[in-house]
């Protein structure tokens, strides 16, 4: 994608798609909301950074220069966006009986890992919250006297005093945003801790000492101060899922504003990704087992067909898990990686990238990153028998690079759906058939027929004549 076809993008703010220009071309900046770290991410989470990964690809595939945070989240945030309940880590840790900074380096490995089989690329900077707690107490001094005042739980944010709070979340009531009073003395009912106090008789694992007693930095506050330290208090886009859209961001904006003393809301673009959801409720992680990505591969699936089935949805749409959607992702990925190996095994050498296609490919996504549009290009790029082995290759990076499907490396034996206690040599079954293969070309049918046999009683299905070309299968 070398032309600079303007890249659209529906910006929370306005409610409408608008012209992306960046603020600084030679540095686009770009925070994403990152995750709560007191448990293993949910498929849902993911989704969220599956879109993140979609906008930093097309942003750097139109050669503009990228910095892009995700911070962790390790302290703060509570079990209500509003304010009421108990602090999501240090809950965690009580109900476990176990240290919450161990809990903490736990799930945010854990999450480092998700992101790479998902193949999404490592952000610039993942912060922690837990280390910028003195920048936060410097920010919360600044705001202080203006915009805030303290109760006996803590230091709490005036929304009235900056201006058209909530603006990004719209028209939107109080009882609709789970805004009951649960605070005594709070003024009113949007405004938020920007510090939580330990009240008497509390204990928290996790607690730094502040102007306003000892306690903890509220989650809002989290954002605002690492979004501001790495990428300075004016950026071009600040992302995270529709949820924020409500409280999280308006009140990220409301601080940056009392923090700058003007109307600035320091990200010039919101950007919110839709939810993924399950009609068999299992992707709260309250309920106990949750949908994780090494759920999806215990029962046989590769991460990146999830990936696939978060592309053939429009970010802002929202998403239906299925196991048979991911099914239908996973069998998609798989034609198209048969497709790819077979044009490498013709391609000679290297060929020329095909600008109708990779052109498709940036009308789609400049179009507020349209990827269930791209996804057939791709398609008619691999089955277009008029065009070269060799060209076809060279214009699929330019697909990989955006989708990150990563289908130039996919392996065929890495999407074979397996029953999670398949304990079966595949090498082996590929070498037997290869055998066969050789039987048949010479015409010992025999042979063949009694190798298919010893195949078909270890399990394997042998498809012959098959059009994609799947030589074989296990049972599901
Ligand atoms: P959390 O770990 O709860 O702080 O959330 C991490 C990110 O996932 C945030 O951007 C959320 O808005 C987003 N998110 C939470 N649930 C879903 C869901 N079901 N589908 C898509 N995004 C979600
Ligand atoms: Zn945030």
């Amino acid at each position: 994608m070398h032309d600079r076809r303007p890249l659209t993008l529906y910006n929370s703010l306005s409610r409408q798609q608008e012209t992306f220009t960046p603020l600084d071309p030679d540095n686009v900046r770009i925070y994403s909301c990152g995750p709560t770290v007191y448990h293993y991410a949910h498929l849902g989470n993911l989704r969220a950074y599956v879109f993140t990964d979609t906008l930093s690809r097309t942003i750097t595939a139109k050669g503009w220069p990228l910095t892009h945070v995700i911070n962790i989240t390790d302290v703060g945030h509570l079990t209500s966006d509003a304010d009421a309940g108990d602090d999501k880590m240090e809950a965690a840790a009580r109900a476990l009986g176990q240290d919450i900074w161990a809990i903490a380096r736990h799930y945010t490995d854990a999450f480092k890992q998700n992101l790479s089989d998902l193949n999404i690329r490592t952000p610039t900077h993942m912060p922690l919250a837990t280390d910028h707690v003195a920048e936060m107490i410097a920010w919360g001094e600044q705001i202080a006297a203006k915009h805030c005042y303290l109760l006996d739980d803590g230091l709490y944010f005036d929304t009235t005093t900056v201006q058209d709070y909530g603006r990004l979340a719209g028209a939107v009531d109080d009882a609709a945003q789970g805004r009951i009073e649960t605070v005594a003395g709070k003024r009113h009912p949007q405004d938020f801790a920007i510090w939580r106090t330990t009240s008497p008789g509390e204990t928290r694992q996790m607690e730094w000492e502040s102007p306003w007693g000892r306690g903890a930095p509220g989650w809002h506050l989290e954002c605002s101060v690492m979004a501001a330290k790495y990428l300075g208090a004016a950026f071009d886009i600040h992302t995270g899922g529709i949820d924020h859209r409500e409280i999280h961001h308006p009140n990220e904006i409301a601080q940056n504003q009392a923090h700058c003393g003007c109307a600035d809301t320091g990200a010039t673009f919101w950007l919110h990704n839709n939810f993924l959801v399950d009609r068999t409720g299992k992707m709260s992680k309250s309920s106990g087992e949750f949908l994780t990505l090494s759920r999806l591969v215990e029962r046989g699936f590769h991460p990146l067909s999830y990936r696939l089935m978060c592309l053939q949805a429009h970010y802002r749409s929202e998403l239906e898990f299925s196991w048979e959607n991911l099914a239908a992702a996973q069998v998609r990925l798989k034609r198209w990686v048969y497709a790819v190996e077979a044009l490498r095994t013709r391609a000679a050498a290297a060929g020329t990238v095909m600008t109708a296609y990779t052109d498709q490919l940036d009308a789609a996504l400049s179009d507020d990153l349209a990827t269930p549009r791209a996804l057939p290009v791709l398609d008619a790029l691999l089955s277009d028998k008029k065009a070269s082995a060799a060209d076809r290759l060279a214009t699929l990076a330019a697909f990989d690079n955006v989708l990150g499907l990563d289908l130039a490396r996919l392996d065929r034996g890495a999407l074979r759906v397996r029953p999670i206690d398949a304990s079966i040599d595949e090498s082996a079954i590929e070498a037997r058939l290869e055998e066969r293969k050789a039987a048949r070309a010479a015409k010992e049918f025999a042979r063949s027929d009694s190798i298919r046999d010893e195949l078909v009683e270890a399990g394997v299905e042998v498809m012959d004549g098959d059009p994609l070309g799947w030589d074989w299968k296990l049972p599901s």
